[in-house]
Protein backbone atom coordinates (compact mmCIF):
# COMPACT_ATOMS: atom_id res chain seq x y z
CA UNK A 1 0.00 0.00 0.00
CA UNK A 2 1.35 3.40 -0.82
CA UNK A 3 2.27 5.96 1.88
CA UNK A 4 0.40 8.99 2.62
CA UNK A 5 2.49 10.37 5.67
CA UNK A 6 6.24 9.88 5.79
CA UNK A 7 7.39 11.33 8.68
CA UNK A 8 11.27 11.05 9.36
CA UNK A 9 13.06 11.99 12.27
CA UNK A 10 11.36 15.03 13.14
CA UNK A 11 12.22 17.17 16.11
CA UNK A 12 10.85 20.21 17.35
CA UNK A 13 11.87 22.09 20.33
CA UNK A 14 10.25 25.41 21.82
CA UNK A 15 12.94 27.00 23.15
CA UNK A 16 14.51 24.72 25.76
CA UNK A 17 11.69 22.53 25.68
CA UNK A 18 12.31 19.83 23.54
CA UNK A 19 9.06 18.68 22.28
CA UNK A 20 9.33 15.87 19.52
CA UNK A 21 12.43 14.14 20.22
CA UNK A 22 12.74 12.56 17.20
CA UNK A 23 9.41 10.82 15.30
CA UNK A 24 8.92 8.58 12.95
CA UNK A 25 5.72 7.44 11.09
CA UNK A 26 4.14 6.31 8.43
CA UNK A 27 0.77 6.79 7.68
CA UNK A 28 -0.82 4.33 4.51
CA UNK A 29 -3.11 5.75 2.55
CA UNK A 30 -6.80 4.44 3.72
CA UNK A 31 -5.95 3.78 6.79
CA UNK A 32 -6.64 4.99 10.15
CA UNK A 33 -4.05 5.89 12.55
CA UNK A 34 -5.47 7.08 16.29
CA UNK A 35 -2.58 8.52 18.38
CA UNK A 36 -2.62 8.29 21.85
CA UNK A 37 -0.70 9.86 25.04
CA UNK A 38 -0.96 12.03 28.41
CA UNK A 39 -1.27 15.78 27.90
CA UNK A 40 1.99 17.57 26.76
CA UNK A 41 3.23 14.65 24.99
CA UNK A 42 3.55 16.65 21.76
CA UNK A 43 0.62 14.81 19.87
CA UNK A 44 -0.81 18.61 19.17
CA UNK A 45 2.52 20.01 17.73
CA UNK A 46 3.00 16.30 16.01
CA UNK A 47 0.11 17.11 14.16
CA UNK A 48 0.55 20.37 13.26
CA UNK A 49 3.89 19.91 12.05
CA UNK A 50 2.39 17.80 9.09
CA UNK A 51 0.58 20.77 7.86
CA UNK A 52 3.56 22.96 8.76
CA UNK A 53 1.49 25.01 11.13
CA UNK A 54 4.55 24.44 13.24
CA UNK A 55 7.84 24.17 11.70
CA UNK A 56 10.05 21.42 12.26
CA UNK A 57 13.61 22.02 13.46
CA UNK A 58 14.61 18.72 11.67
CA UNK A 59 13.82 15.52 9.65
CA UNK A 60 10.83 15.97 7.47
CA UNK A 61 7.46 14.93 6.55
CA UNK A 62 5.68 14.49 3.04
CA UNK A 63 2.14 14.12 2.41
CA UNK A 64 1.32 11.94 -0.48
CA UNK A 65 4.73 12.03 -2.06
CA UNK A 66 4.85 15.85 -1.48
CA UNK A 67 7.53 17.76 0.75
CA UNK A 68 5.49 19.81 3.37
CA UNK A 69 6.85 23.12 3.76
CA UNK A 70 9.83 22.76 2.04
CA UNK A 71 11.37 22.11 -0.95
CA UNK A 72 14.67 19.68 -1.30
CA UNK A 73 17.45 21.40 -4.22
CA UNK A 74 20.47 19.11 -4.09
CA UNK A 75 21.02 18.22 -0.44
CA UNK A 76 19.29 21.15 1.14
CA UNK A 77 16.25 22.33 2.31
CA UNK A 78 14.27 25.69 1.63
CA UNK A 79 11.33 26.97 2.69
CA UNK A 80 8.36 27.59 0.74
CA UNK A 81 6.89 30.85 0.17
CA UNK A 82 3.66 30.99 2.35
CA UNK A 83 1.44 31.31 -0.42
CA UNK A 84 2.64 27.67 -1.79
CA UNK A 85 2.28 26.61 1.67
CA UNK A 86 -1.51 27.81 2.37
CA UNK A 87 -2.00 25.69 -1.02
CA UNK A 88 -0.14 22.57 0.28
CA UNK A 89 -2.54 23.04 3.22
CA UNK A 90 -5.90 23.00 1.47
CA UNK A 91 -5.05 19.11 0.56
CA UNK A 92 -5.00 19.10 4.18
CA UNK A 93 -8.17 18.74 6.09
CA UNK A 94 -7.42 19.65 9.99
CA UNK A 95 -10.42 19.69 13.04
CA UNK A 96 -10.01 21.59 15.89
CA UNK A 97 -10.72 20.21 19.40
CA UNK A 98 -12.91 23.58 19.43
CA UNK A 99 -14.56 23.57 15.90
CA UNK A 100 -13.31 26.84 14.84
CA UNK A 101 -16.14 27.82 12.80
CA UNK A 102 -16.68 31.62 11.66
CA UNK A 103 -19.03 32.48 13.98
CA UNK A 104 -20.39 35.14 11.82
CA UNK A 105 -21.25 32.60 8.68
CA UNK A 106 -24.32 30.28 8.44
CA UNK A 107 -23.78 26.67 8.31
CA UNK A 108 -23.43 26.75 4.59
CA UNK A 109 -21.01 29.79 4.20
CA UNK A 110 -18.33 28.25 6.54
CA UNK A 111 -18.55 25.22 4.44
CA UNK A 112 -17.66 27.53 1.23
CA UNK A 113 -15.30 29.88 2.18
CA UNK A 114 -12.38 27.81 1.47
CA UNK A 115 -13.53 26.36 -1.78
CA UNK A 116 -14.61 29.32 -3.20
CA UNK A 117 -11.85 32.15 -1.40
CA UNK A 118 -8.71 29.51 -1.73
CA UNK A 119 -9.39 27.10 -4.35
CA UNK A 120 -11.84 29.70 -7.05
CA UNK A 121 -14.54 27.23 -7.18
CA UNK A 122 -17.86 29.06 -8.62
CA UNK A 123 -19.92 29.59 -6.09
CA UNK A 124 -22.92 27.55 -7.03
CA UNK A 125 -20.44 24.34 -7.64
CA UNK A 126 -19.71 25.04 -3.83
CA UNK A 127 -23.13 25.18 -2.52
CA UNK A 128 -23.88 21.83 -4.44
CA UNK A 129 -21.13 20.15 -2.31
CA UNK A 130 -21.90 22.02 1.08
CA UNK A 131 -25.36 20.57 0.84
CA UNK A 132 -24.54 17.19 -0.10
CA UNK A 133 -21.85 17.35 3.11
CA UNK A 134 -24.18 18.63 5.54
CA UNK A 135 -26.37 15.64 4.53
CA UNK A 136 -23.18 13.29 5.22
CA UNK A 137 -23.00 14.54 8.43
CA UNK A 138 -26.97 14.32 8.82
CA UNK A 139 -27.67 18.64 9.18
CA UNK A 140 -29.47 18.99 6.14
CA UNK A 141 -31.53 21.23 7.58
CA UNK A 142 -28.92 23.48 9.53
CA UNK A 143 -27.80 25.26 6.06
CA UNK A 144 -29.08 28.95 7.42
CA UNK A 145 -28.20 27.97 11.49
CA UNK A 146 -25.26 30.22 12.83
CA UNK A 147 -22.79 27.91 14.86
CA UNK A 148 -23.64 29.64 18.09
CA UNK A 149 -27.47 27.80 17.50
CA UNK A 150 -26.09 24.76 16.91
CA UNK A 151 -25.28 21.91 19.74
CA UNK A 152 -21.43 21.39 20.22
CA UNK A 153 -22.13 18.18 18.11
CA UNK A 154 -23.60 19.57 15.38
CA UNK A 155 -21.17 22.18 15.21
CA UNK A 156 -18.38 20.05 15.24
CA UNK A 157 -19.67 18.06 12.25
CA UNK A 158 -19.95 21.00 10.69
CA UNK A 159 -16.33 21.37 11.27
CA UNK A 160 -16.18 18.17 9.52
CA UNK A 161 -18.33 18.78 6.90
CA UNK A 162 -16.19 22.08 5.77
CA UNK A 163 -12.93 20.01 6.10
CA UNK A 164 -14.42 17.32 3.50
CA UNK A 165 -15.35 20.39 0.95
CA UNK A 166 -11.91 21.07 -0.20
CA UNK A 167 -11.53 17.10 -0.62
CA UNK A 168 -8.50 16.42 1.31
CA UNK A 169 -6.54 13.58 0.52
CA UNK A 170 -5.58 13.18 4.71
CA UNK A 171 -8.00 14.13 7.83
CA UNK A 172 -6.20 14.71 11.05
CA UNK A 173 -8.55 15.22 13.99
CA UNK A 174 -6.81 16.50 17.18
CA UNK A 175 -9.48 15.47 20.13
CA UNK A 176 -12.78 15.87 17.97
CA UNK A 177 -14.64 15.18 20.93
CA UNK A 178 -12.48 16.26 24.16
CA UNK A 179 -15.18 20.18 24.41
CA UNK A 180 -17.86 17.83 23.91
CA UNK A 181 -20.96 16.76 26.83
CA UNK A 182 -20.57 13.34 26.88
CA UNK A 183 -24.25 12.84 24.93
CA UNK A 184 -22.82 14.35 22.10
CA UNK A 185 -19.45 12.56 21.53
CA UNK A 186 -21.44 9.47 19.77
CA UNK A 187 -22.69 11.36 17.21
CA UNK A 188 -19.47 13.11 16.02
CA UNK A 189 -17.74 9.46 16.18
CA UNK A 190 -20.39 7.82 14.20
CA UNK A 191 -19.19 10.34 11.63
CA UNK A 192 -15.51 10.23 11.69
CA UNK A 193 -16.20 6.11 11.71
CA UNK A 194 -18.13 6.23 8.44
CA UNK A 195 -15.61 8.43 7.00
CA UNK A 196 -13.27 5.80 7.87
CA UNK A 197 -15.14 3.10 6.23
CA UNK A 198 -14.99 4.75 3.04
CA UNK A 199 -11.20 4.90 2.74
CA UNK A 200 -10.33 8.50 4.28
CA UNK A 201 -6.85 8.41 5.56
CA UNK A 202 -6.71 10.13 9.01
CA UNK A 203 -4.49 10.23 11.92
CA UNK A 204 -6.60 11.09 15.18
CA UNK A 205 -5.72 12.43 18.44
CA UNK A 206 -7.98 11.03 20.95
CA UNK A 207 -8.55 9.33 24.18
CA UNK A 208 -11.44 7.36 22.95
CA UNK A 209 -10.16 3.89 23.60
CA UNK A 210 -13.23 2.14 22.32
CA UNK A 211 -13.35 4.56 18.91
CA UNK A 212 -9.72 3.56 18.76
CA UNK A 213 -10.00 -0.45 19.07
CA UNK A 214 -13.15 -0.11 16.53
CA UNK A 215 -11.67 1.98 13.82
CA UNK A 216 -7.89 1.98 13.86
CA UNK A 217 -5.76 0.28 11.90
CA UNK A 218 -2.68 1.62 13.77
CA UNK A 219 -2.86 2.50 17.47
CA UNK A 220 0.38 5.13 18.42
CA UNK A 221 1.17 5.52 21.84
CA UNK A 222 3.45 8.22 22.34
CA UNK A 223 4.68 10.08 25.57
CA UNK A 224 7.64 12.43 26.39
CA UNK A 225 8.21 13.60 22.63
CA UNK A 226 8.64 9.98 21.62
CA UNK A 227 6.41 7.47 19.70
CA UNK A 228 6.69 4.47 22.91
CA UNK A 229 5.18 1.49 20.58
CA UNK A 230 2.74 1.39 17.76
CA UNK A 231 0.63 -1.42 16.04
CA UNK A 232 -2.61 -2.70 15.22
CA UNK A 233 -4.94 -1.78 18.21
CA UNK A 234 -4.86 -5.53 19.26
CA UNK A 235 -1.53 -5.37 20.17
CA UNK A 236 -1.33 -1.92 21.81
CA UNK A 237 -4.43 -1.85 23.94
CA UNK A 238 -4.50 -5.00 24.70
CA UNK A 239 -0.77 -6.42 25.14
CA UNK A 240 0.80 -3.17 25.36
CA UNK A 241 4.82 -4.34 25.26
CA UNK A 242 5.46 -1.00 27.65
CA UNK A 243 4.91 -0.30 31.39
CA UNK A 244 4.51 3.73 30.21
CA UNK A 245 1.47 2.28 28.26
CA UNK A 246 0.32 -0.57 30.22
CA UNK A 247 -0.20 3.21 33.13
CA UNK A 248 -1.84 5.29 30.04
CA UNK A 249 -4.34 2.55 29.59
CA UNK A 250 -5.37 1.91 32.88
CA UNK A 251 -6.31 5.47 33.53
CA UNK A 252 -8.03 5.99 30.31
CA UNK A 253 -9.99 2.68 30.35
P1 LIG B 1 -0.38 17.27 23.69
O1 LIG B 1 -1.21 17.64 22.51
O2 LIG B 1 0.12 15.86 23.68
O3 LIG B 1 -1.07 17.59 24.99
P2 LIG B 1 1.28 19.48 22.86
O4 LIG B 1 1.88 19.12 21.55
O5 LIG B 1 0.13 20.42 22.84
O6 LIG B 1 0.94 18.16 23.68
O7 LIG B 1 2.37 20.15 23.77
C1 LIG B 1 3.60 19.53 24.09
C2 LIG B 1 4.43 20.48 24.92
O8 LIG B 1 4.80 21.60 24.13
C3 LIG B 1 3.69 21.04 26.15
O9 LIG B 1 4.61 21.13 27.19
C4 LIG B 1 3.25 22.40 25.67
O10 LIG B 1 3.11 23.28 26.74
C5 LIG B 1 4.39 22.80 24.75
N1 LIG B 1 3.98 23.72 23.67
C6 LIG B 1 3.07 23.46 22.70
N2 LIG B 1 2.97 24.49 21.84
C7 LIG B 1 3.82 25.44 22.29
C8 LIG B 1 4.18 26.75 21.84
N3 LIG B 1 3.63 27.30 20.74
N4 LIG B 1 5.10 27.43 22.56
C9 LIG B 1 5.67 26.90 23.65
N5 LIG B 1 5.39 25.67 24.13
C10 LIG B 1 4.47 24.94 23.47
MG1 LIG C 1 -3.15 18.32 22.34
Amino acid sequence: MTVMVDIRSVHKSFGPLDVLKGIDLAVRAGEVTVILGPSGSGKSTLLRTINHLEKVDRGAISVDGTLVGYRRLGDRLYELPEREVLRQRTRIGFVFQNFNLFPHLTVLDNIIEAPVSALKRPRKEAVETARRLLDRVGLSDKADAYPKQLSGGQQQRVAIARALALEPRLLLFDEPTSALDPELVGEVLDVIKDLAHQGTTMIVVTHEIGFAREVADTVVFMDDGRIVEQGPPADVLDRPAHDRTRAFLSKVL
